[in-house]
């Protein structure tokens, strides 16, 4: 096998979450706080309209930069909350094929890439994939941004920092504060920011402050996914300044090689998902996450999320993996912190299901503790 398989596939390790899938599969009916999808569906409106774009054939592939009336509201859109005039934008199969393409543009084997520590998972693994280098800067125990930490570890090979408020695994939201001095040092250092913003709806406190705000040389990336629940339709978009269109220029020809574009009909649908209320859902999440924070606070070592629908707790014992074994033990499914991160000493929430099933997890974990 080892002559079929090309040398970059050990590059990846998929063994924390196969290690969880393998004893979930032996659940029956479990509390399930590993997956990090909505629990609401797509909006009715927003199937209609996918419904009637298929029955109206858009059915054939369409730009390879997407849907030109979804682009020109998307950077319309942009346009308006950045001040930036005529951005670039290229609609993407979700954010992870935004990524994808951000990666295959602008790093070289041996570029650096400073990453907040914890993750998500895709940037180390796909970066590992181009021969990157992550560089991964430990924000523990706030999860706010290390400024000091993130402007000594910028190098001659830094190429990217990579930044994702609200922020999976952590539910961290960026201060307002910390992005406007982010944004200094890198203007200073003269380093592209990748943000993956994907989760921007999902605020709880206050607004979240978009780096793009302060810095022009932001590549942004949102979704369709979470906000609208279509996780399976694989819809999201790449945004950048004027000054970076070269770089949005380029992930469209790789588009055209790979994914050719996203889906379609769906790209219809998003034309509508870009008027539609979210307030509810959003509204609904905090309470989610409010039933979380208050049910564990007094047990587990955990900070109040502010955005998206992880909590990241610290296991008692010290191993995440150890605690997330017998979370399974109990019928309850966890992520272990390792998967997103450098250390093993947390693990991974997502409250993105039933207030049942929240109930419930909590009185298992509580008697974990
Ligand atoms: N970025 C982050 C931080 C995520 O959590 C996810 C989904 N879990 C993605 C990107 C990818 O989402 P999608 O490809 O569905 O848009």
């Amino acid at each position: 096998m080892k002559r079929i398989l090309a040398n970059r596939t050990a590059q990846i390790d998929a063994s924390g979450i196969r290690k969880v899938f393998a004893l979930a599969a032996e659940l029956n009916d479990p509390v399930d706080f590993s997956i990090g999808q909505p629990d609401f569906d797509v909006p009715d409106e927003l199937k209609e309209e996918a419904i009637k774009a298929i029955r109206a054939g858009f059915n054939k592939y369409s730009q390879t930069a997407g849907d030109t009336i979804l682009r020109q509201k998307i950077g319309e859109r942009i346009s308006n909350e950045f001040g930036w005039e005529n951005p670039a934008v290229l609609v993407t199969s979700g954010v992870s094929g935004g990524l994808l393409l951000a990666f295959l543009a602008t790093i070289n084997p041996g570029d650096e890439v400073i990453i907040p520590d914890p993750y998500f998972v895709i940037y180390k693994h796909v970066l590992n994939l181009l021969g990157g280098k992550c560089v991964f800067v430990d924000t523990y125990p706030s999860f706010q941004l290390p400024l000091e930490r993130i402007g000594a570890a910028v190098t001659d090979k830094t190429k990217m920092i990579v930044l994702n408020s609200p922020c999976n695994p952590t539910g961290a939201v960026y201060s307002e504060q910390s992005i406007k001095a982010l944004a200094e040092i890198t203007a200073e250092k003269d380093v592209l920011i990748l943000a993956d913003e994907i989760y921007e709806r999902f605020c709880y406190d206050g607004p979240c402050t978009s780096i793009a705000r302060y810095y022009d040389k932001a590549l942004i990336l949102r979704g369709f996914s979470k906000p609208y629940a279509m996780t399976g339709w694989r819809l999201g978009f790449a945004a950048a300044h004027e000054s970076l269109r070269a770089v949005i220029e380029e992930m469209t020809k790789i588009q055209q090689y790979t994914f050719v574009c996203a889906p379609t009909p769906f790209q219809k649908a998003a034309i509508a998902a870009l008027d539609c209320d979210v307030t509810d859902s959003v509204d609904e999440y905090r309470r989610k996450r409010d039933l979380i924070y208050e049910g564990l606070r007094d047990k587990f070592e955990v900070l109040r999320p502010s955005g998206a629908f992880y909590a990241f707790v610290r296991a008692p014992g010290g191993s995440g993996t150890k605690f997330v074994e017998e979370a399974i033990r109990n019928n309850v499914l966890v992520i272990p912190g390792n998967v997103f991160s450098e250390r093993d000493t947390h693990f991974r929430i997502s409250f993105a299901t039933s207030n049942e099933k929240l109930q419930q997890g909590v009185e298992i974990l509580r008697k974990l503790a």
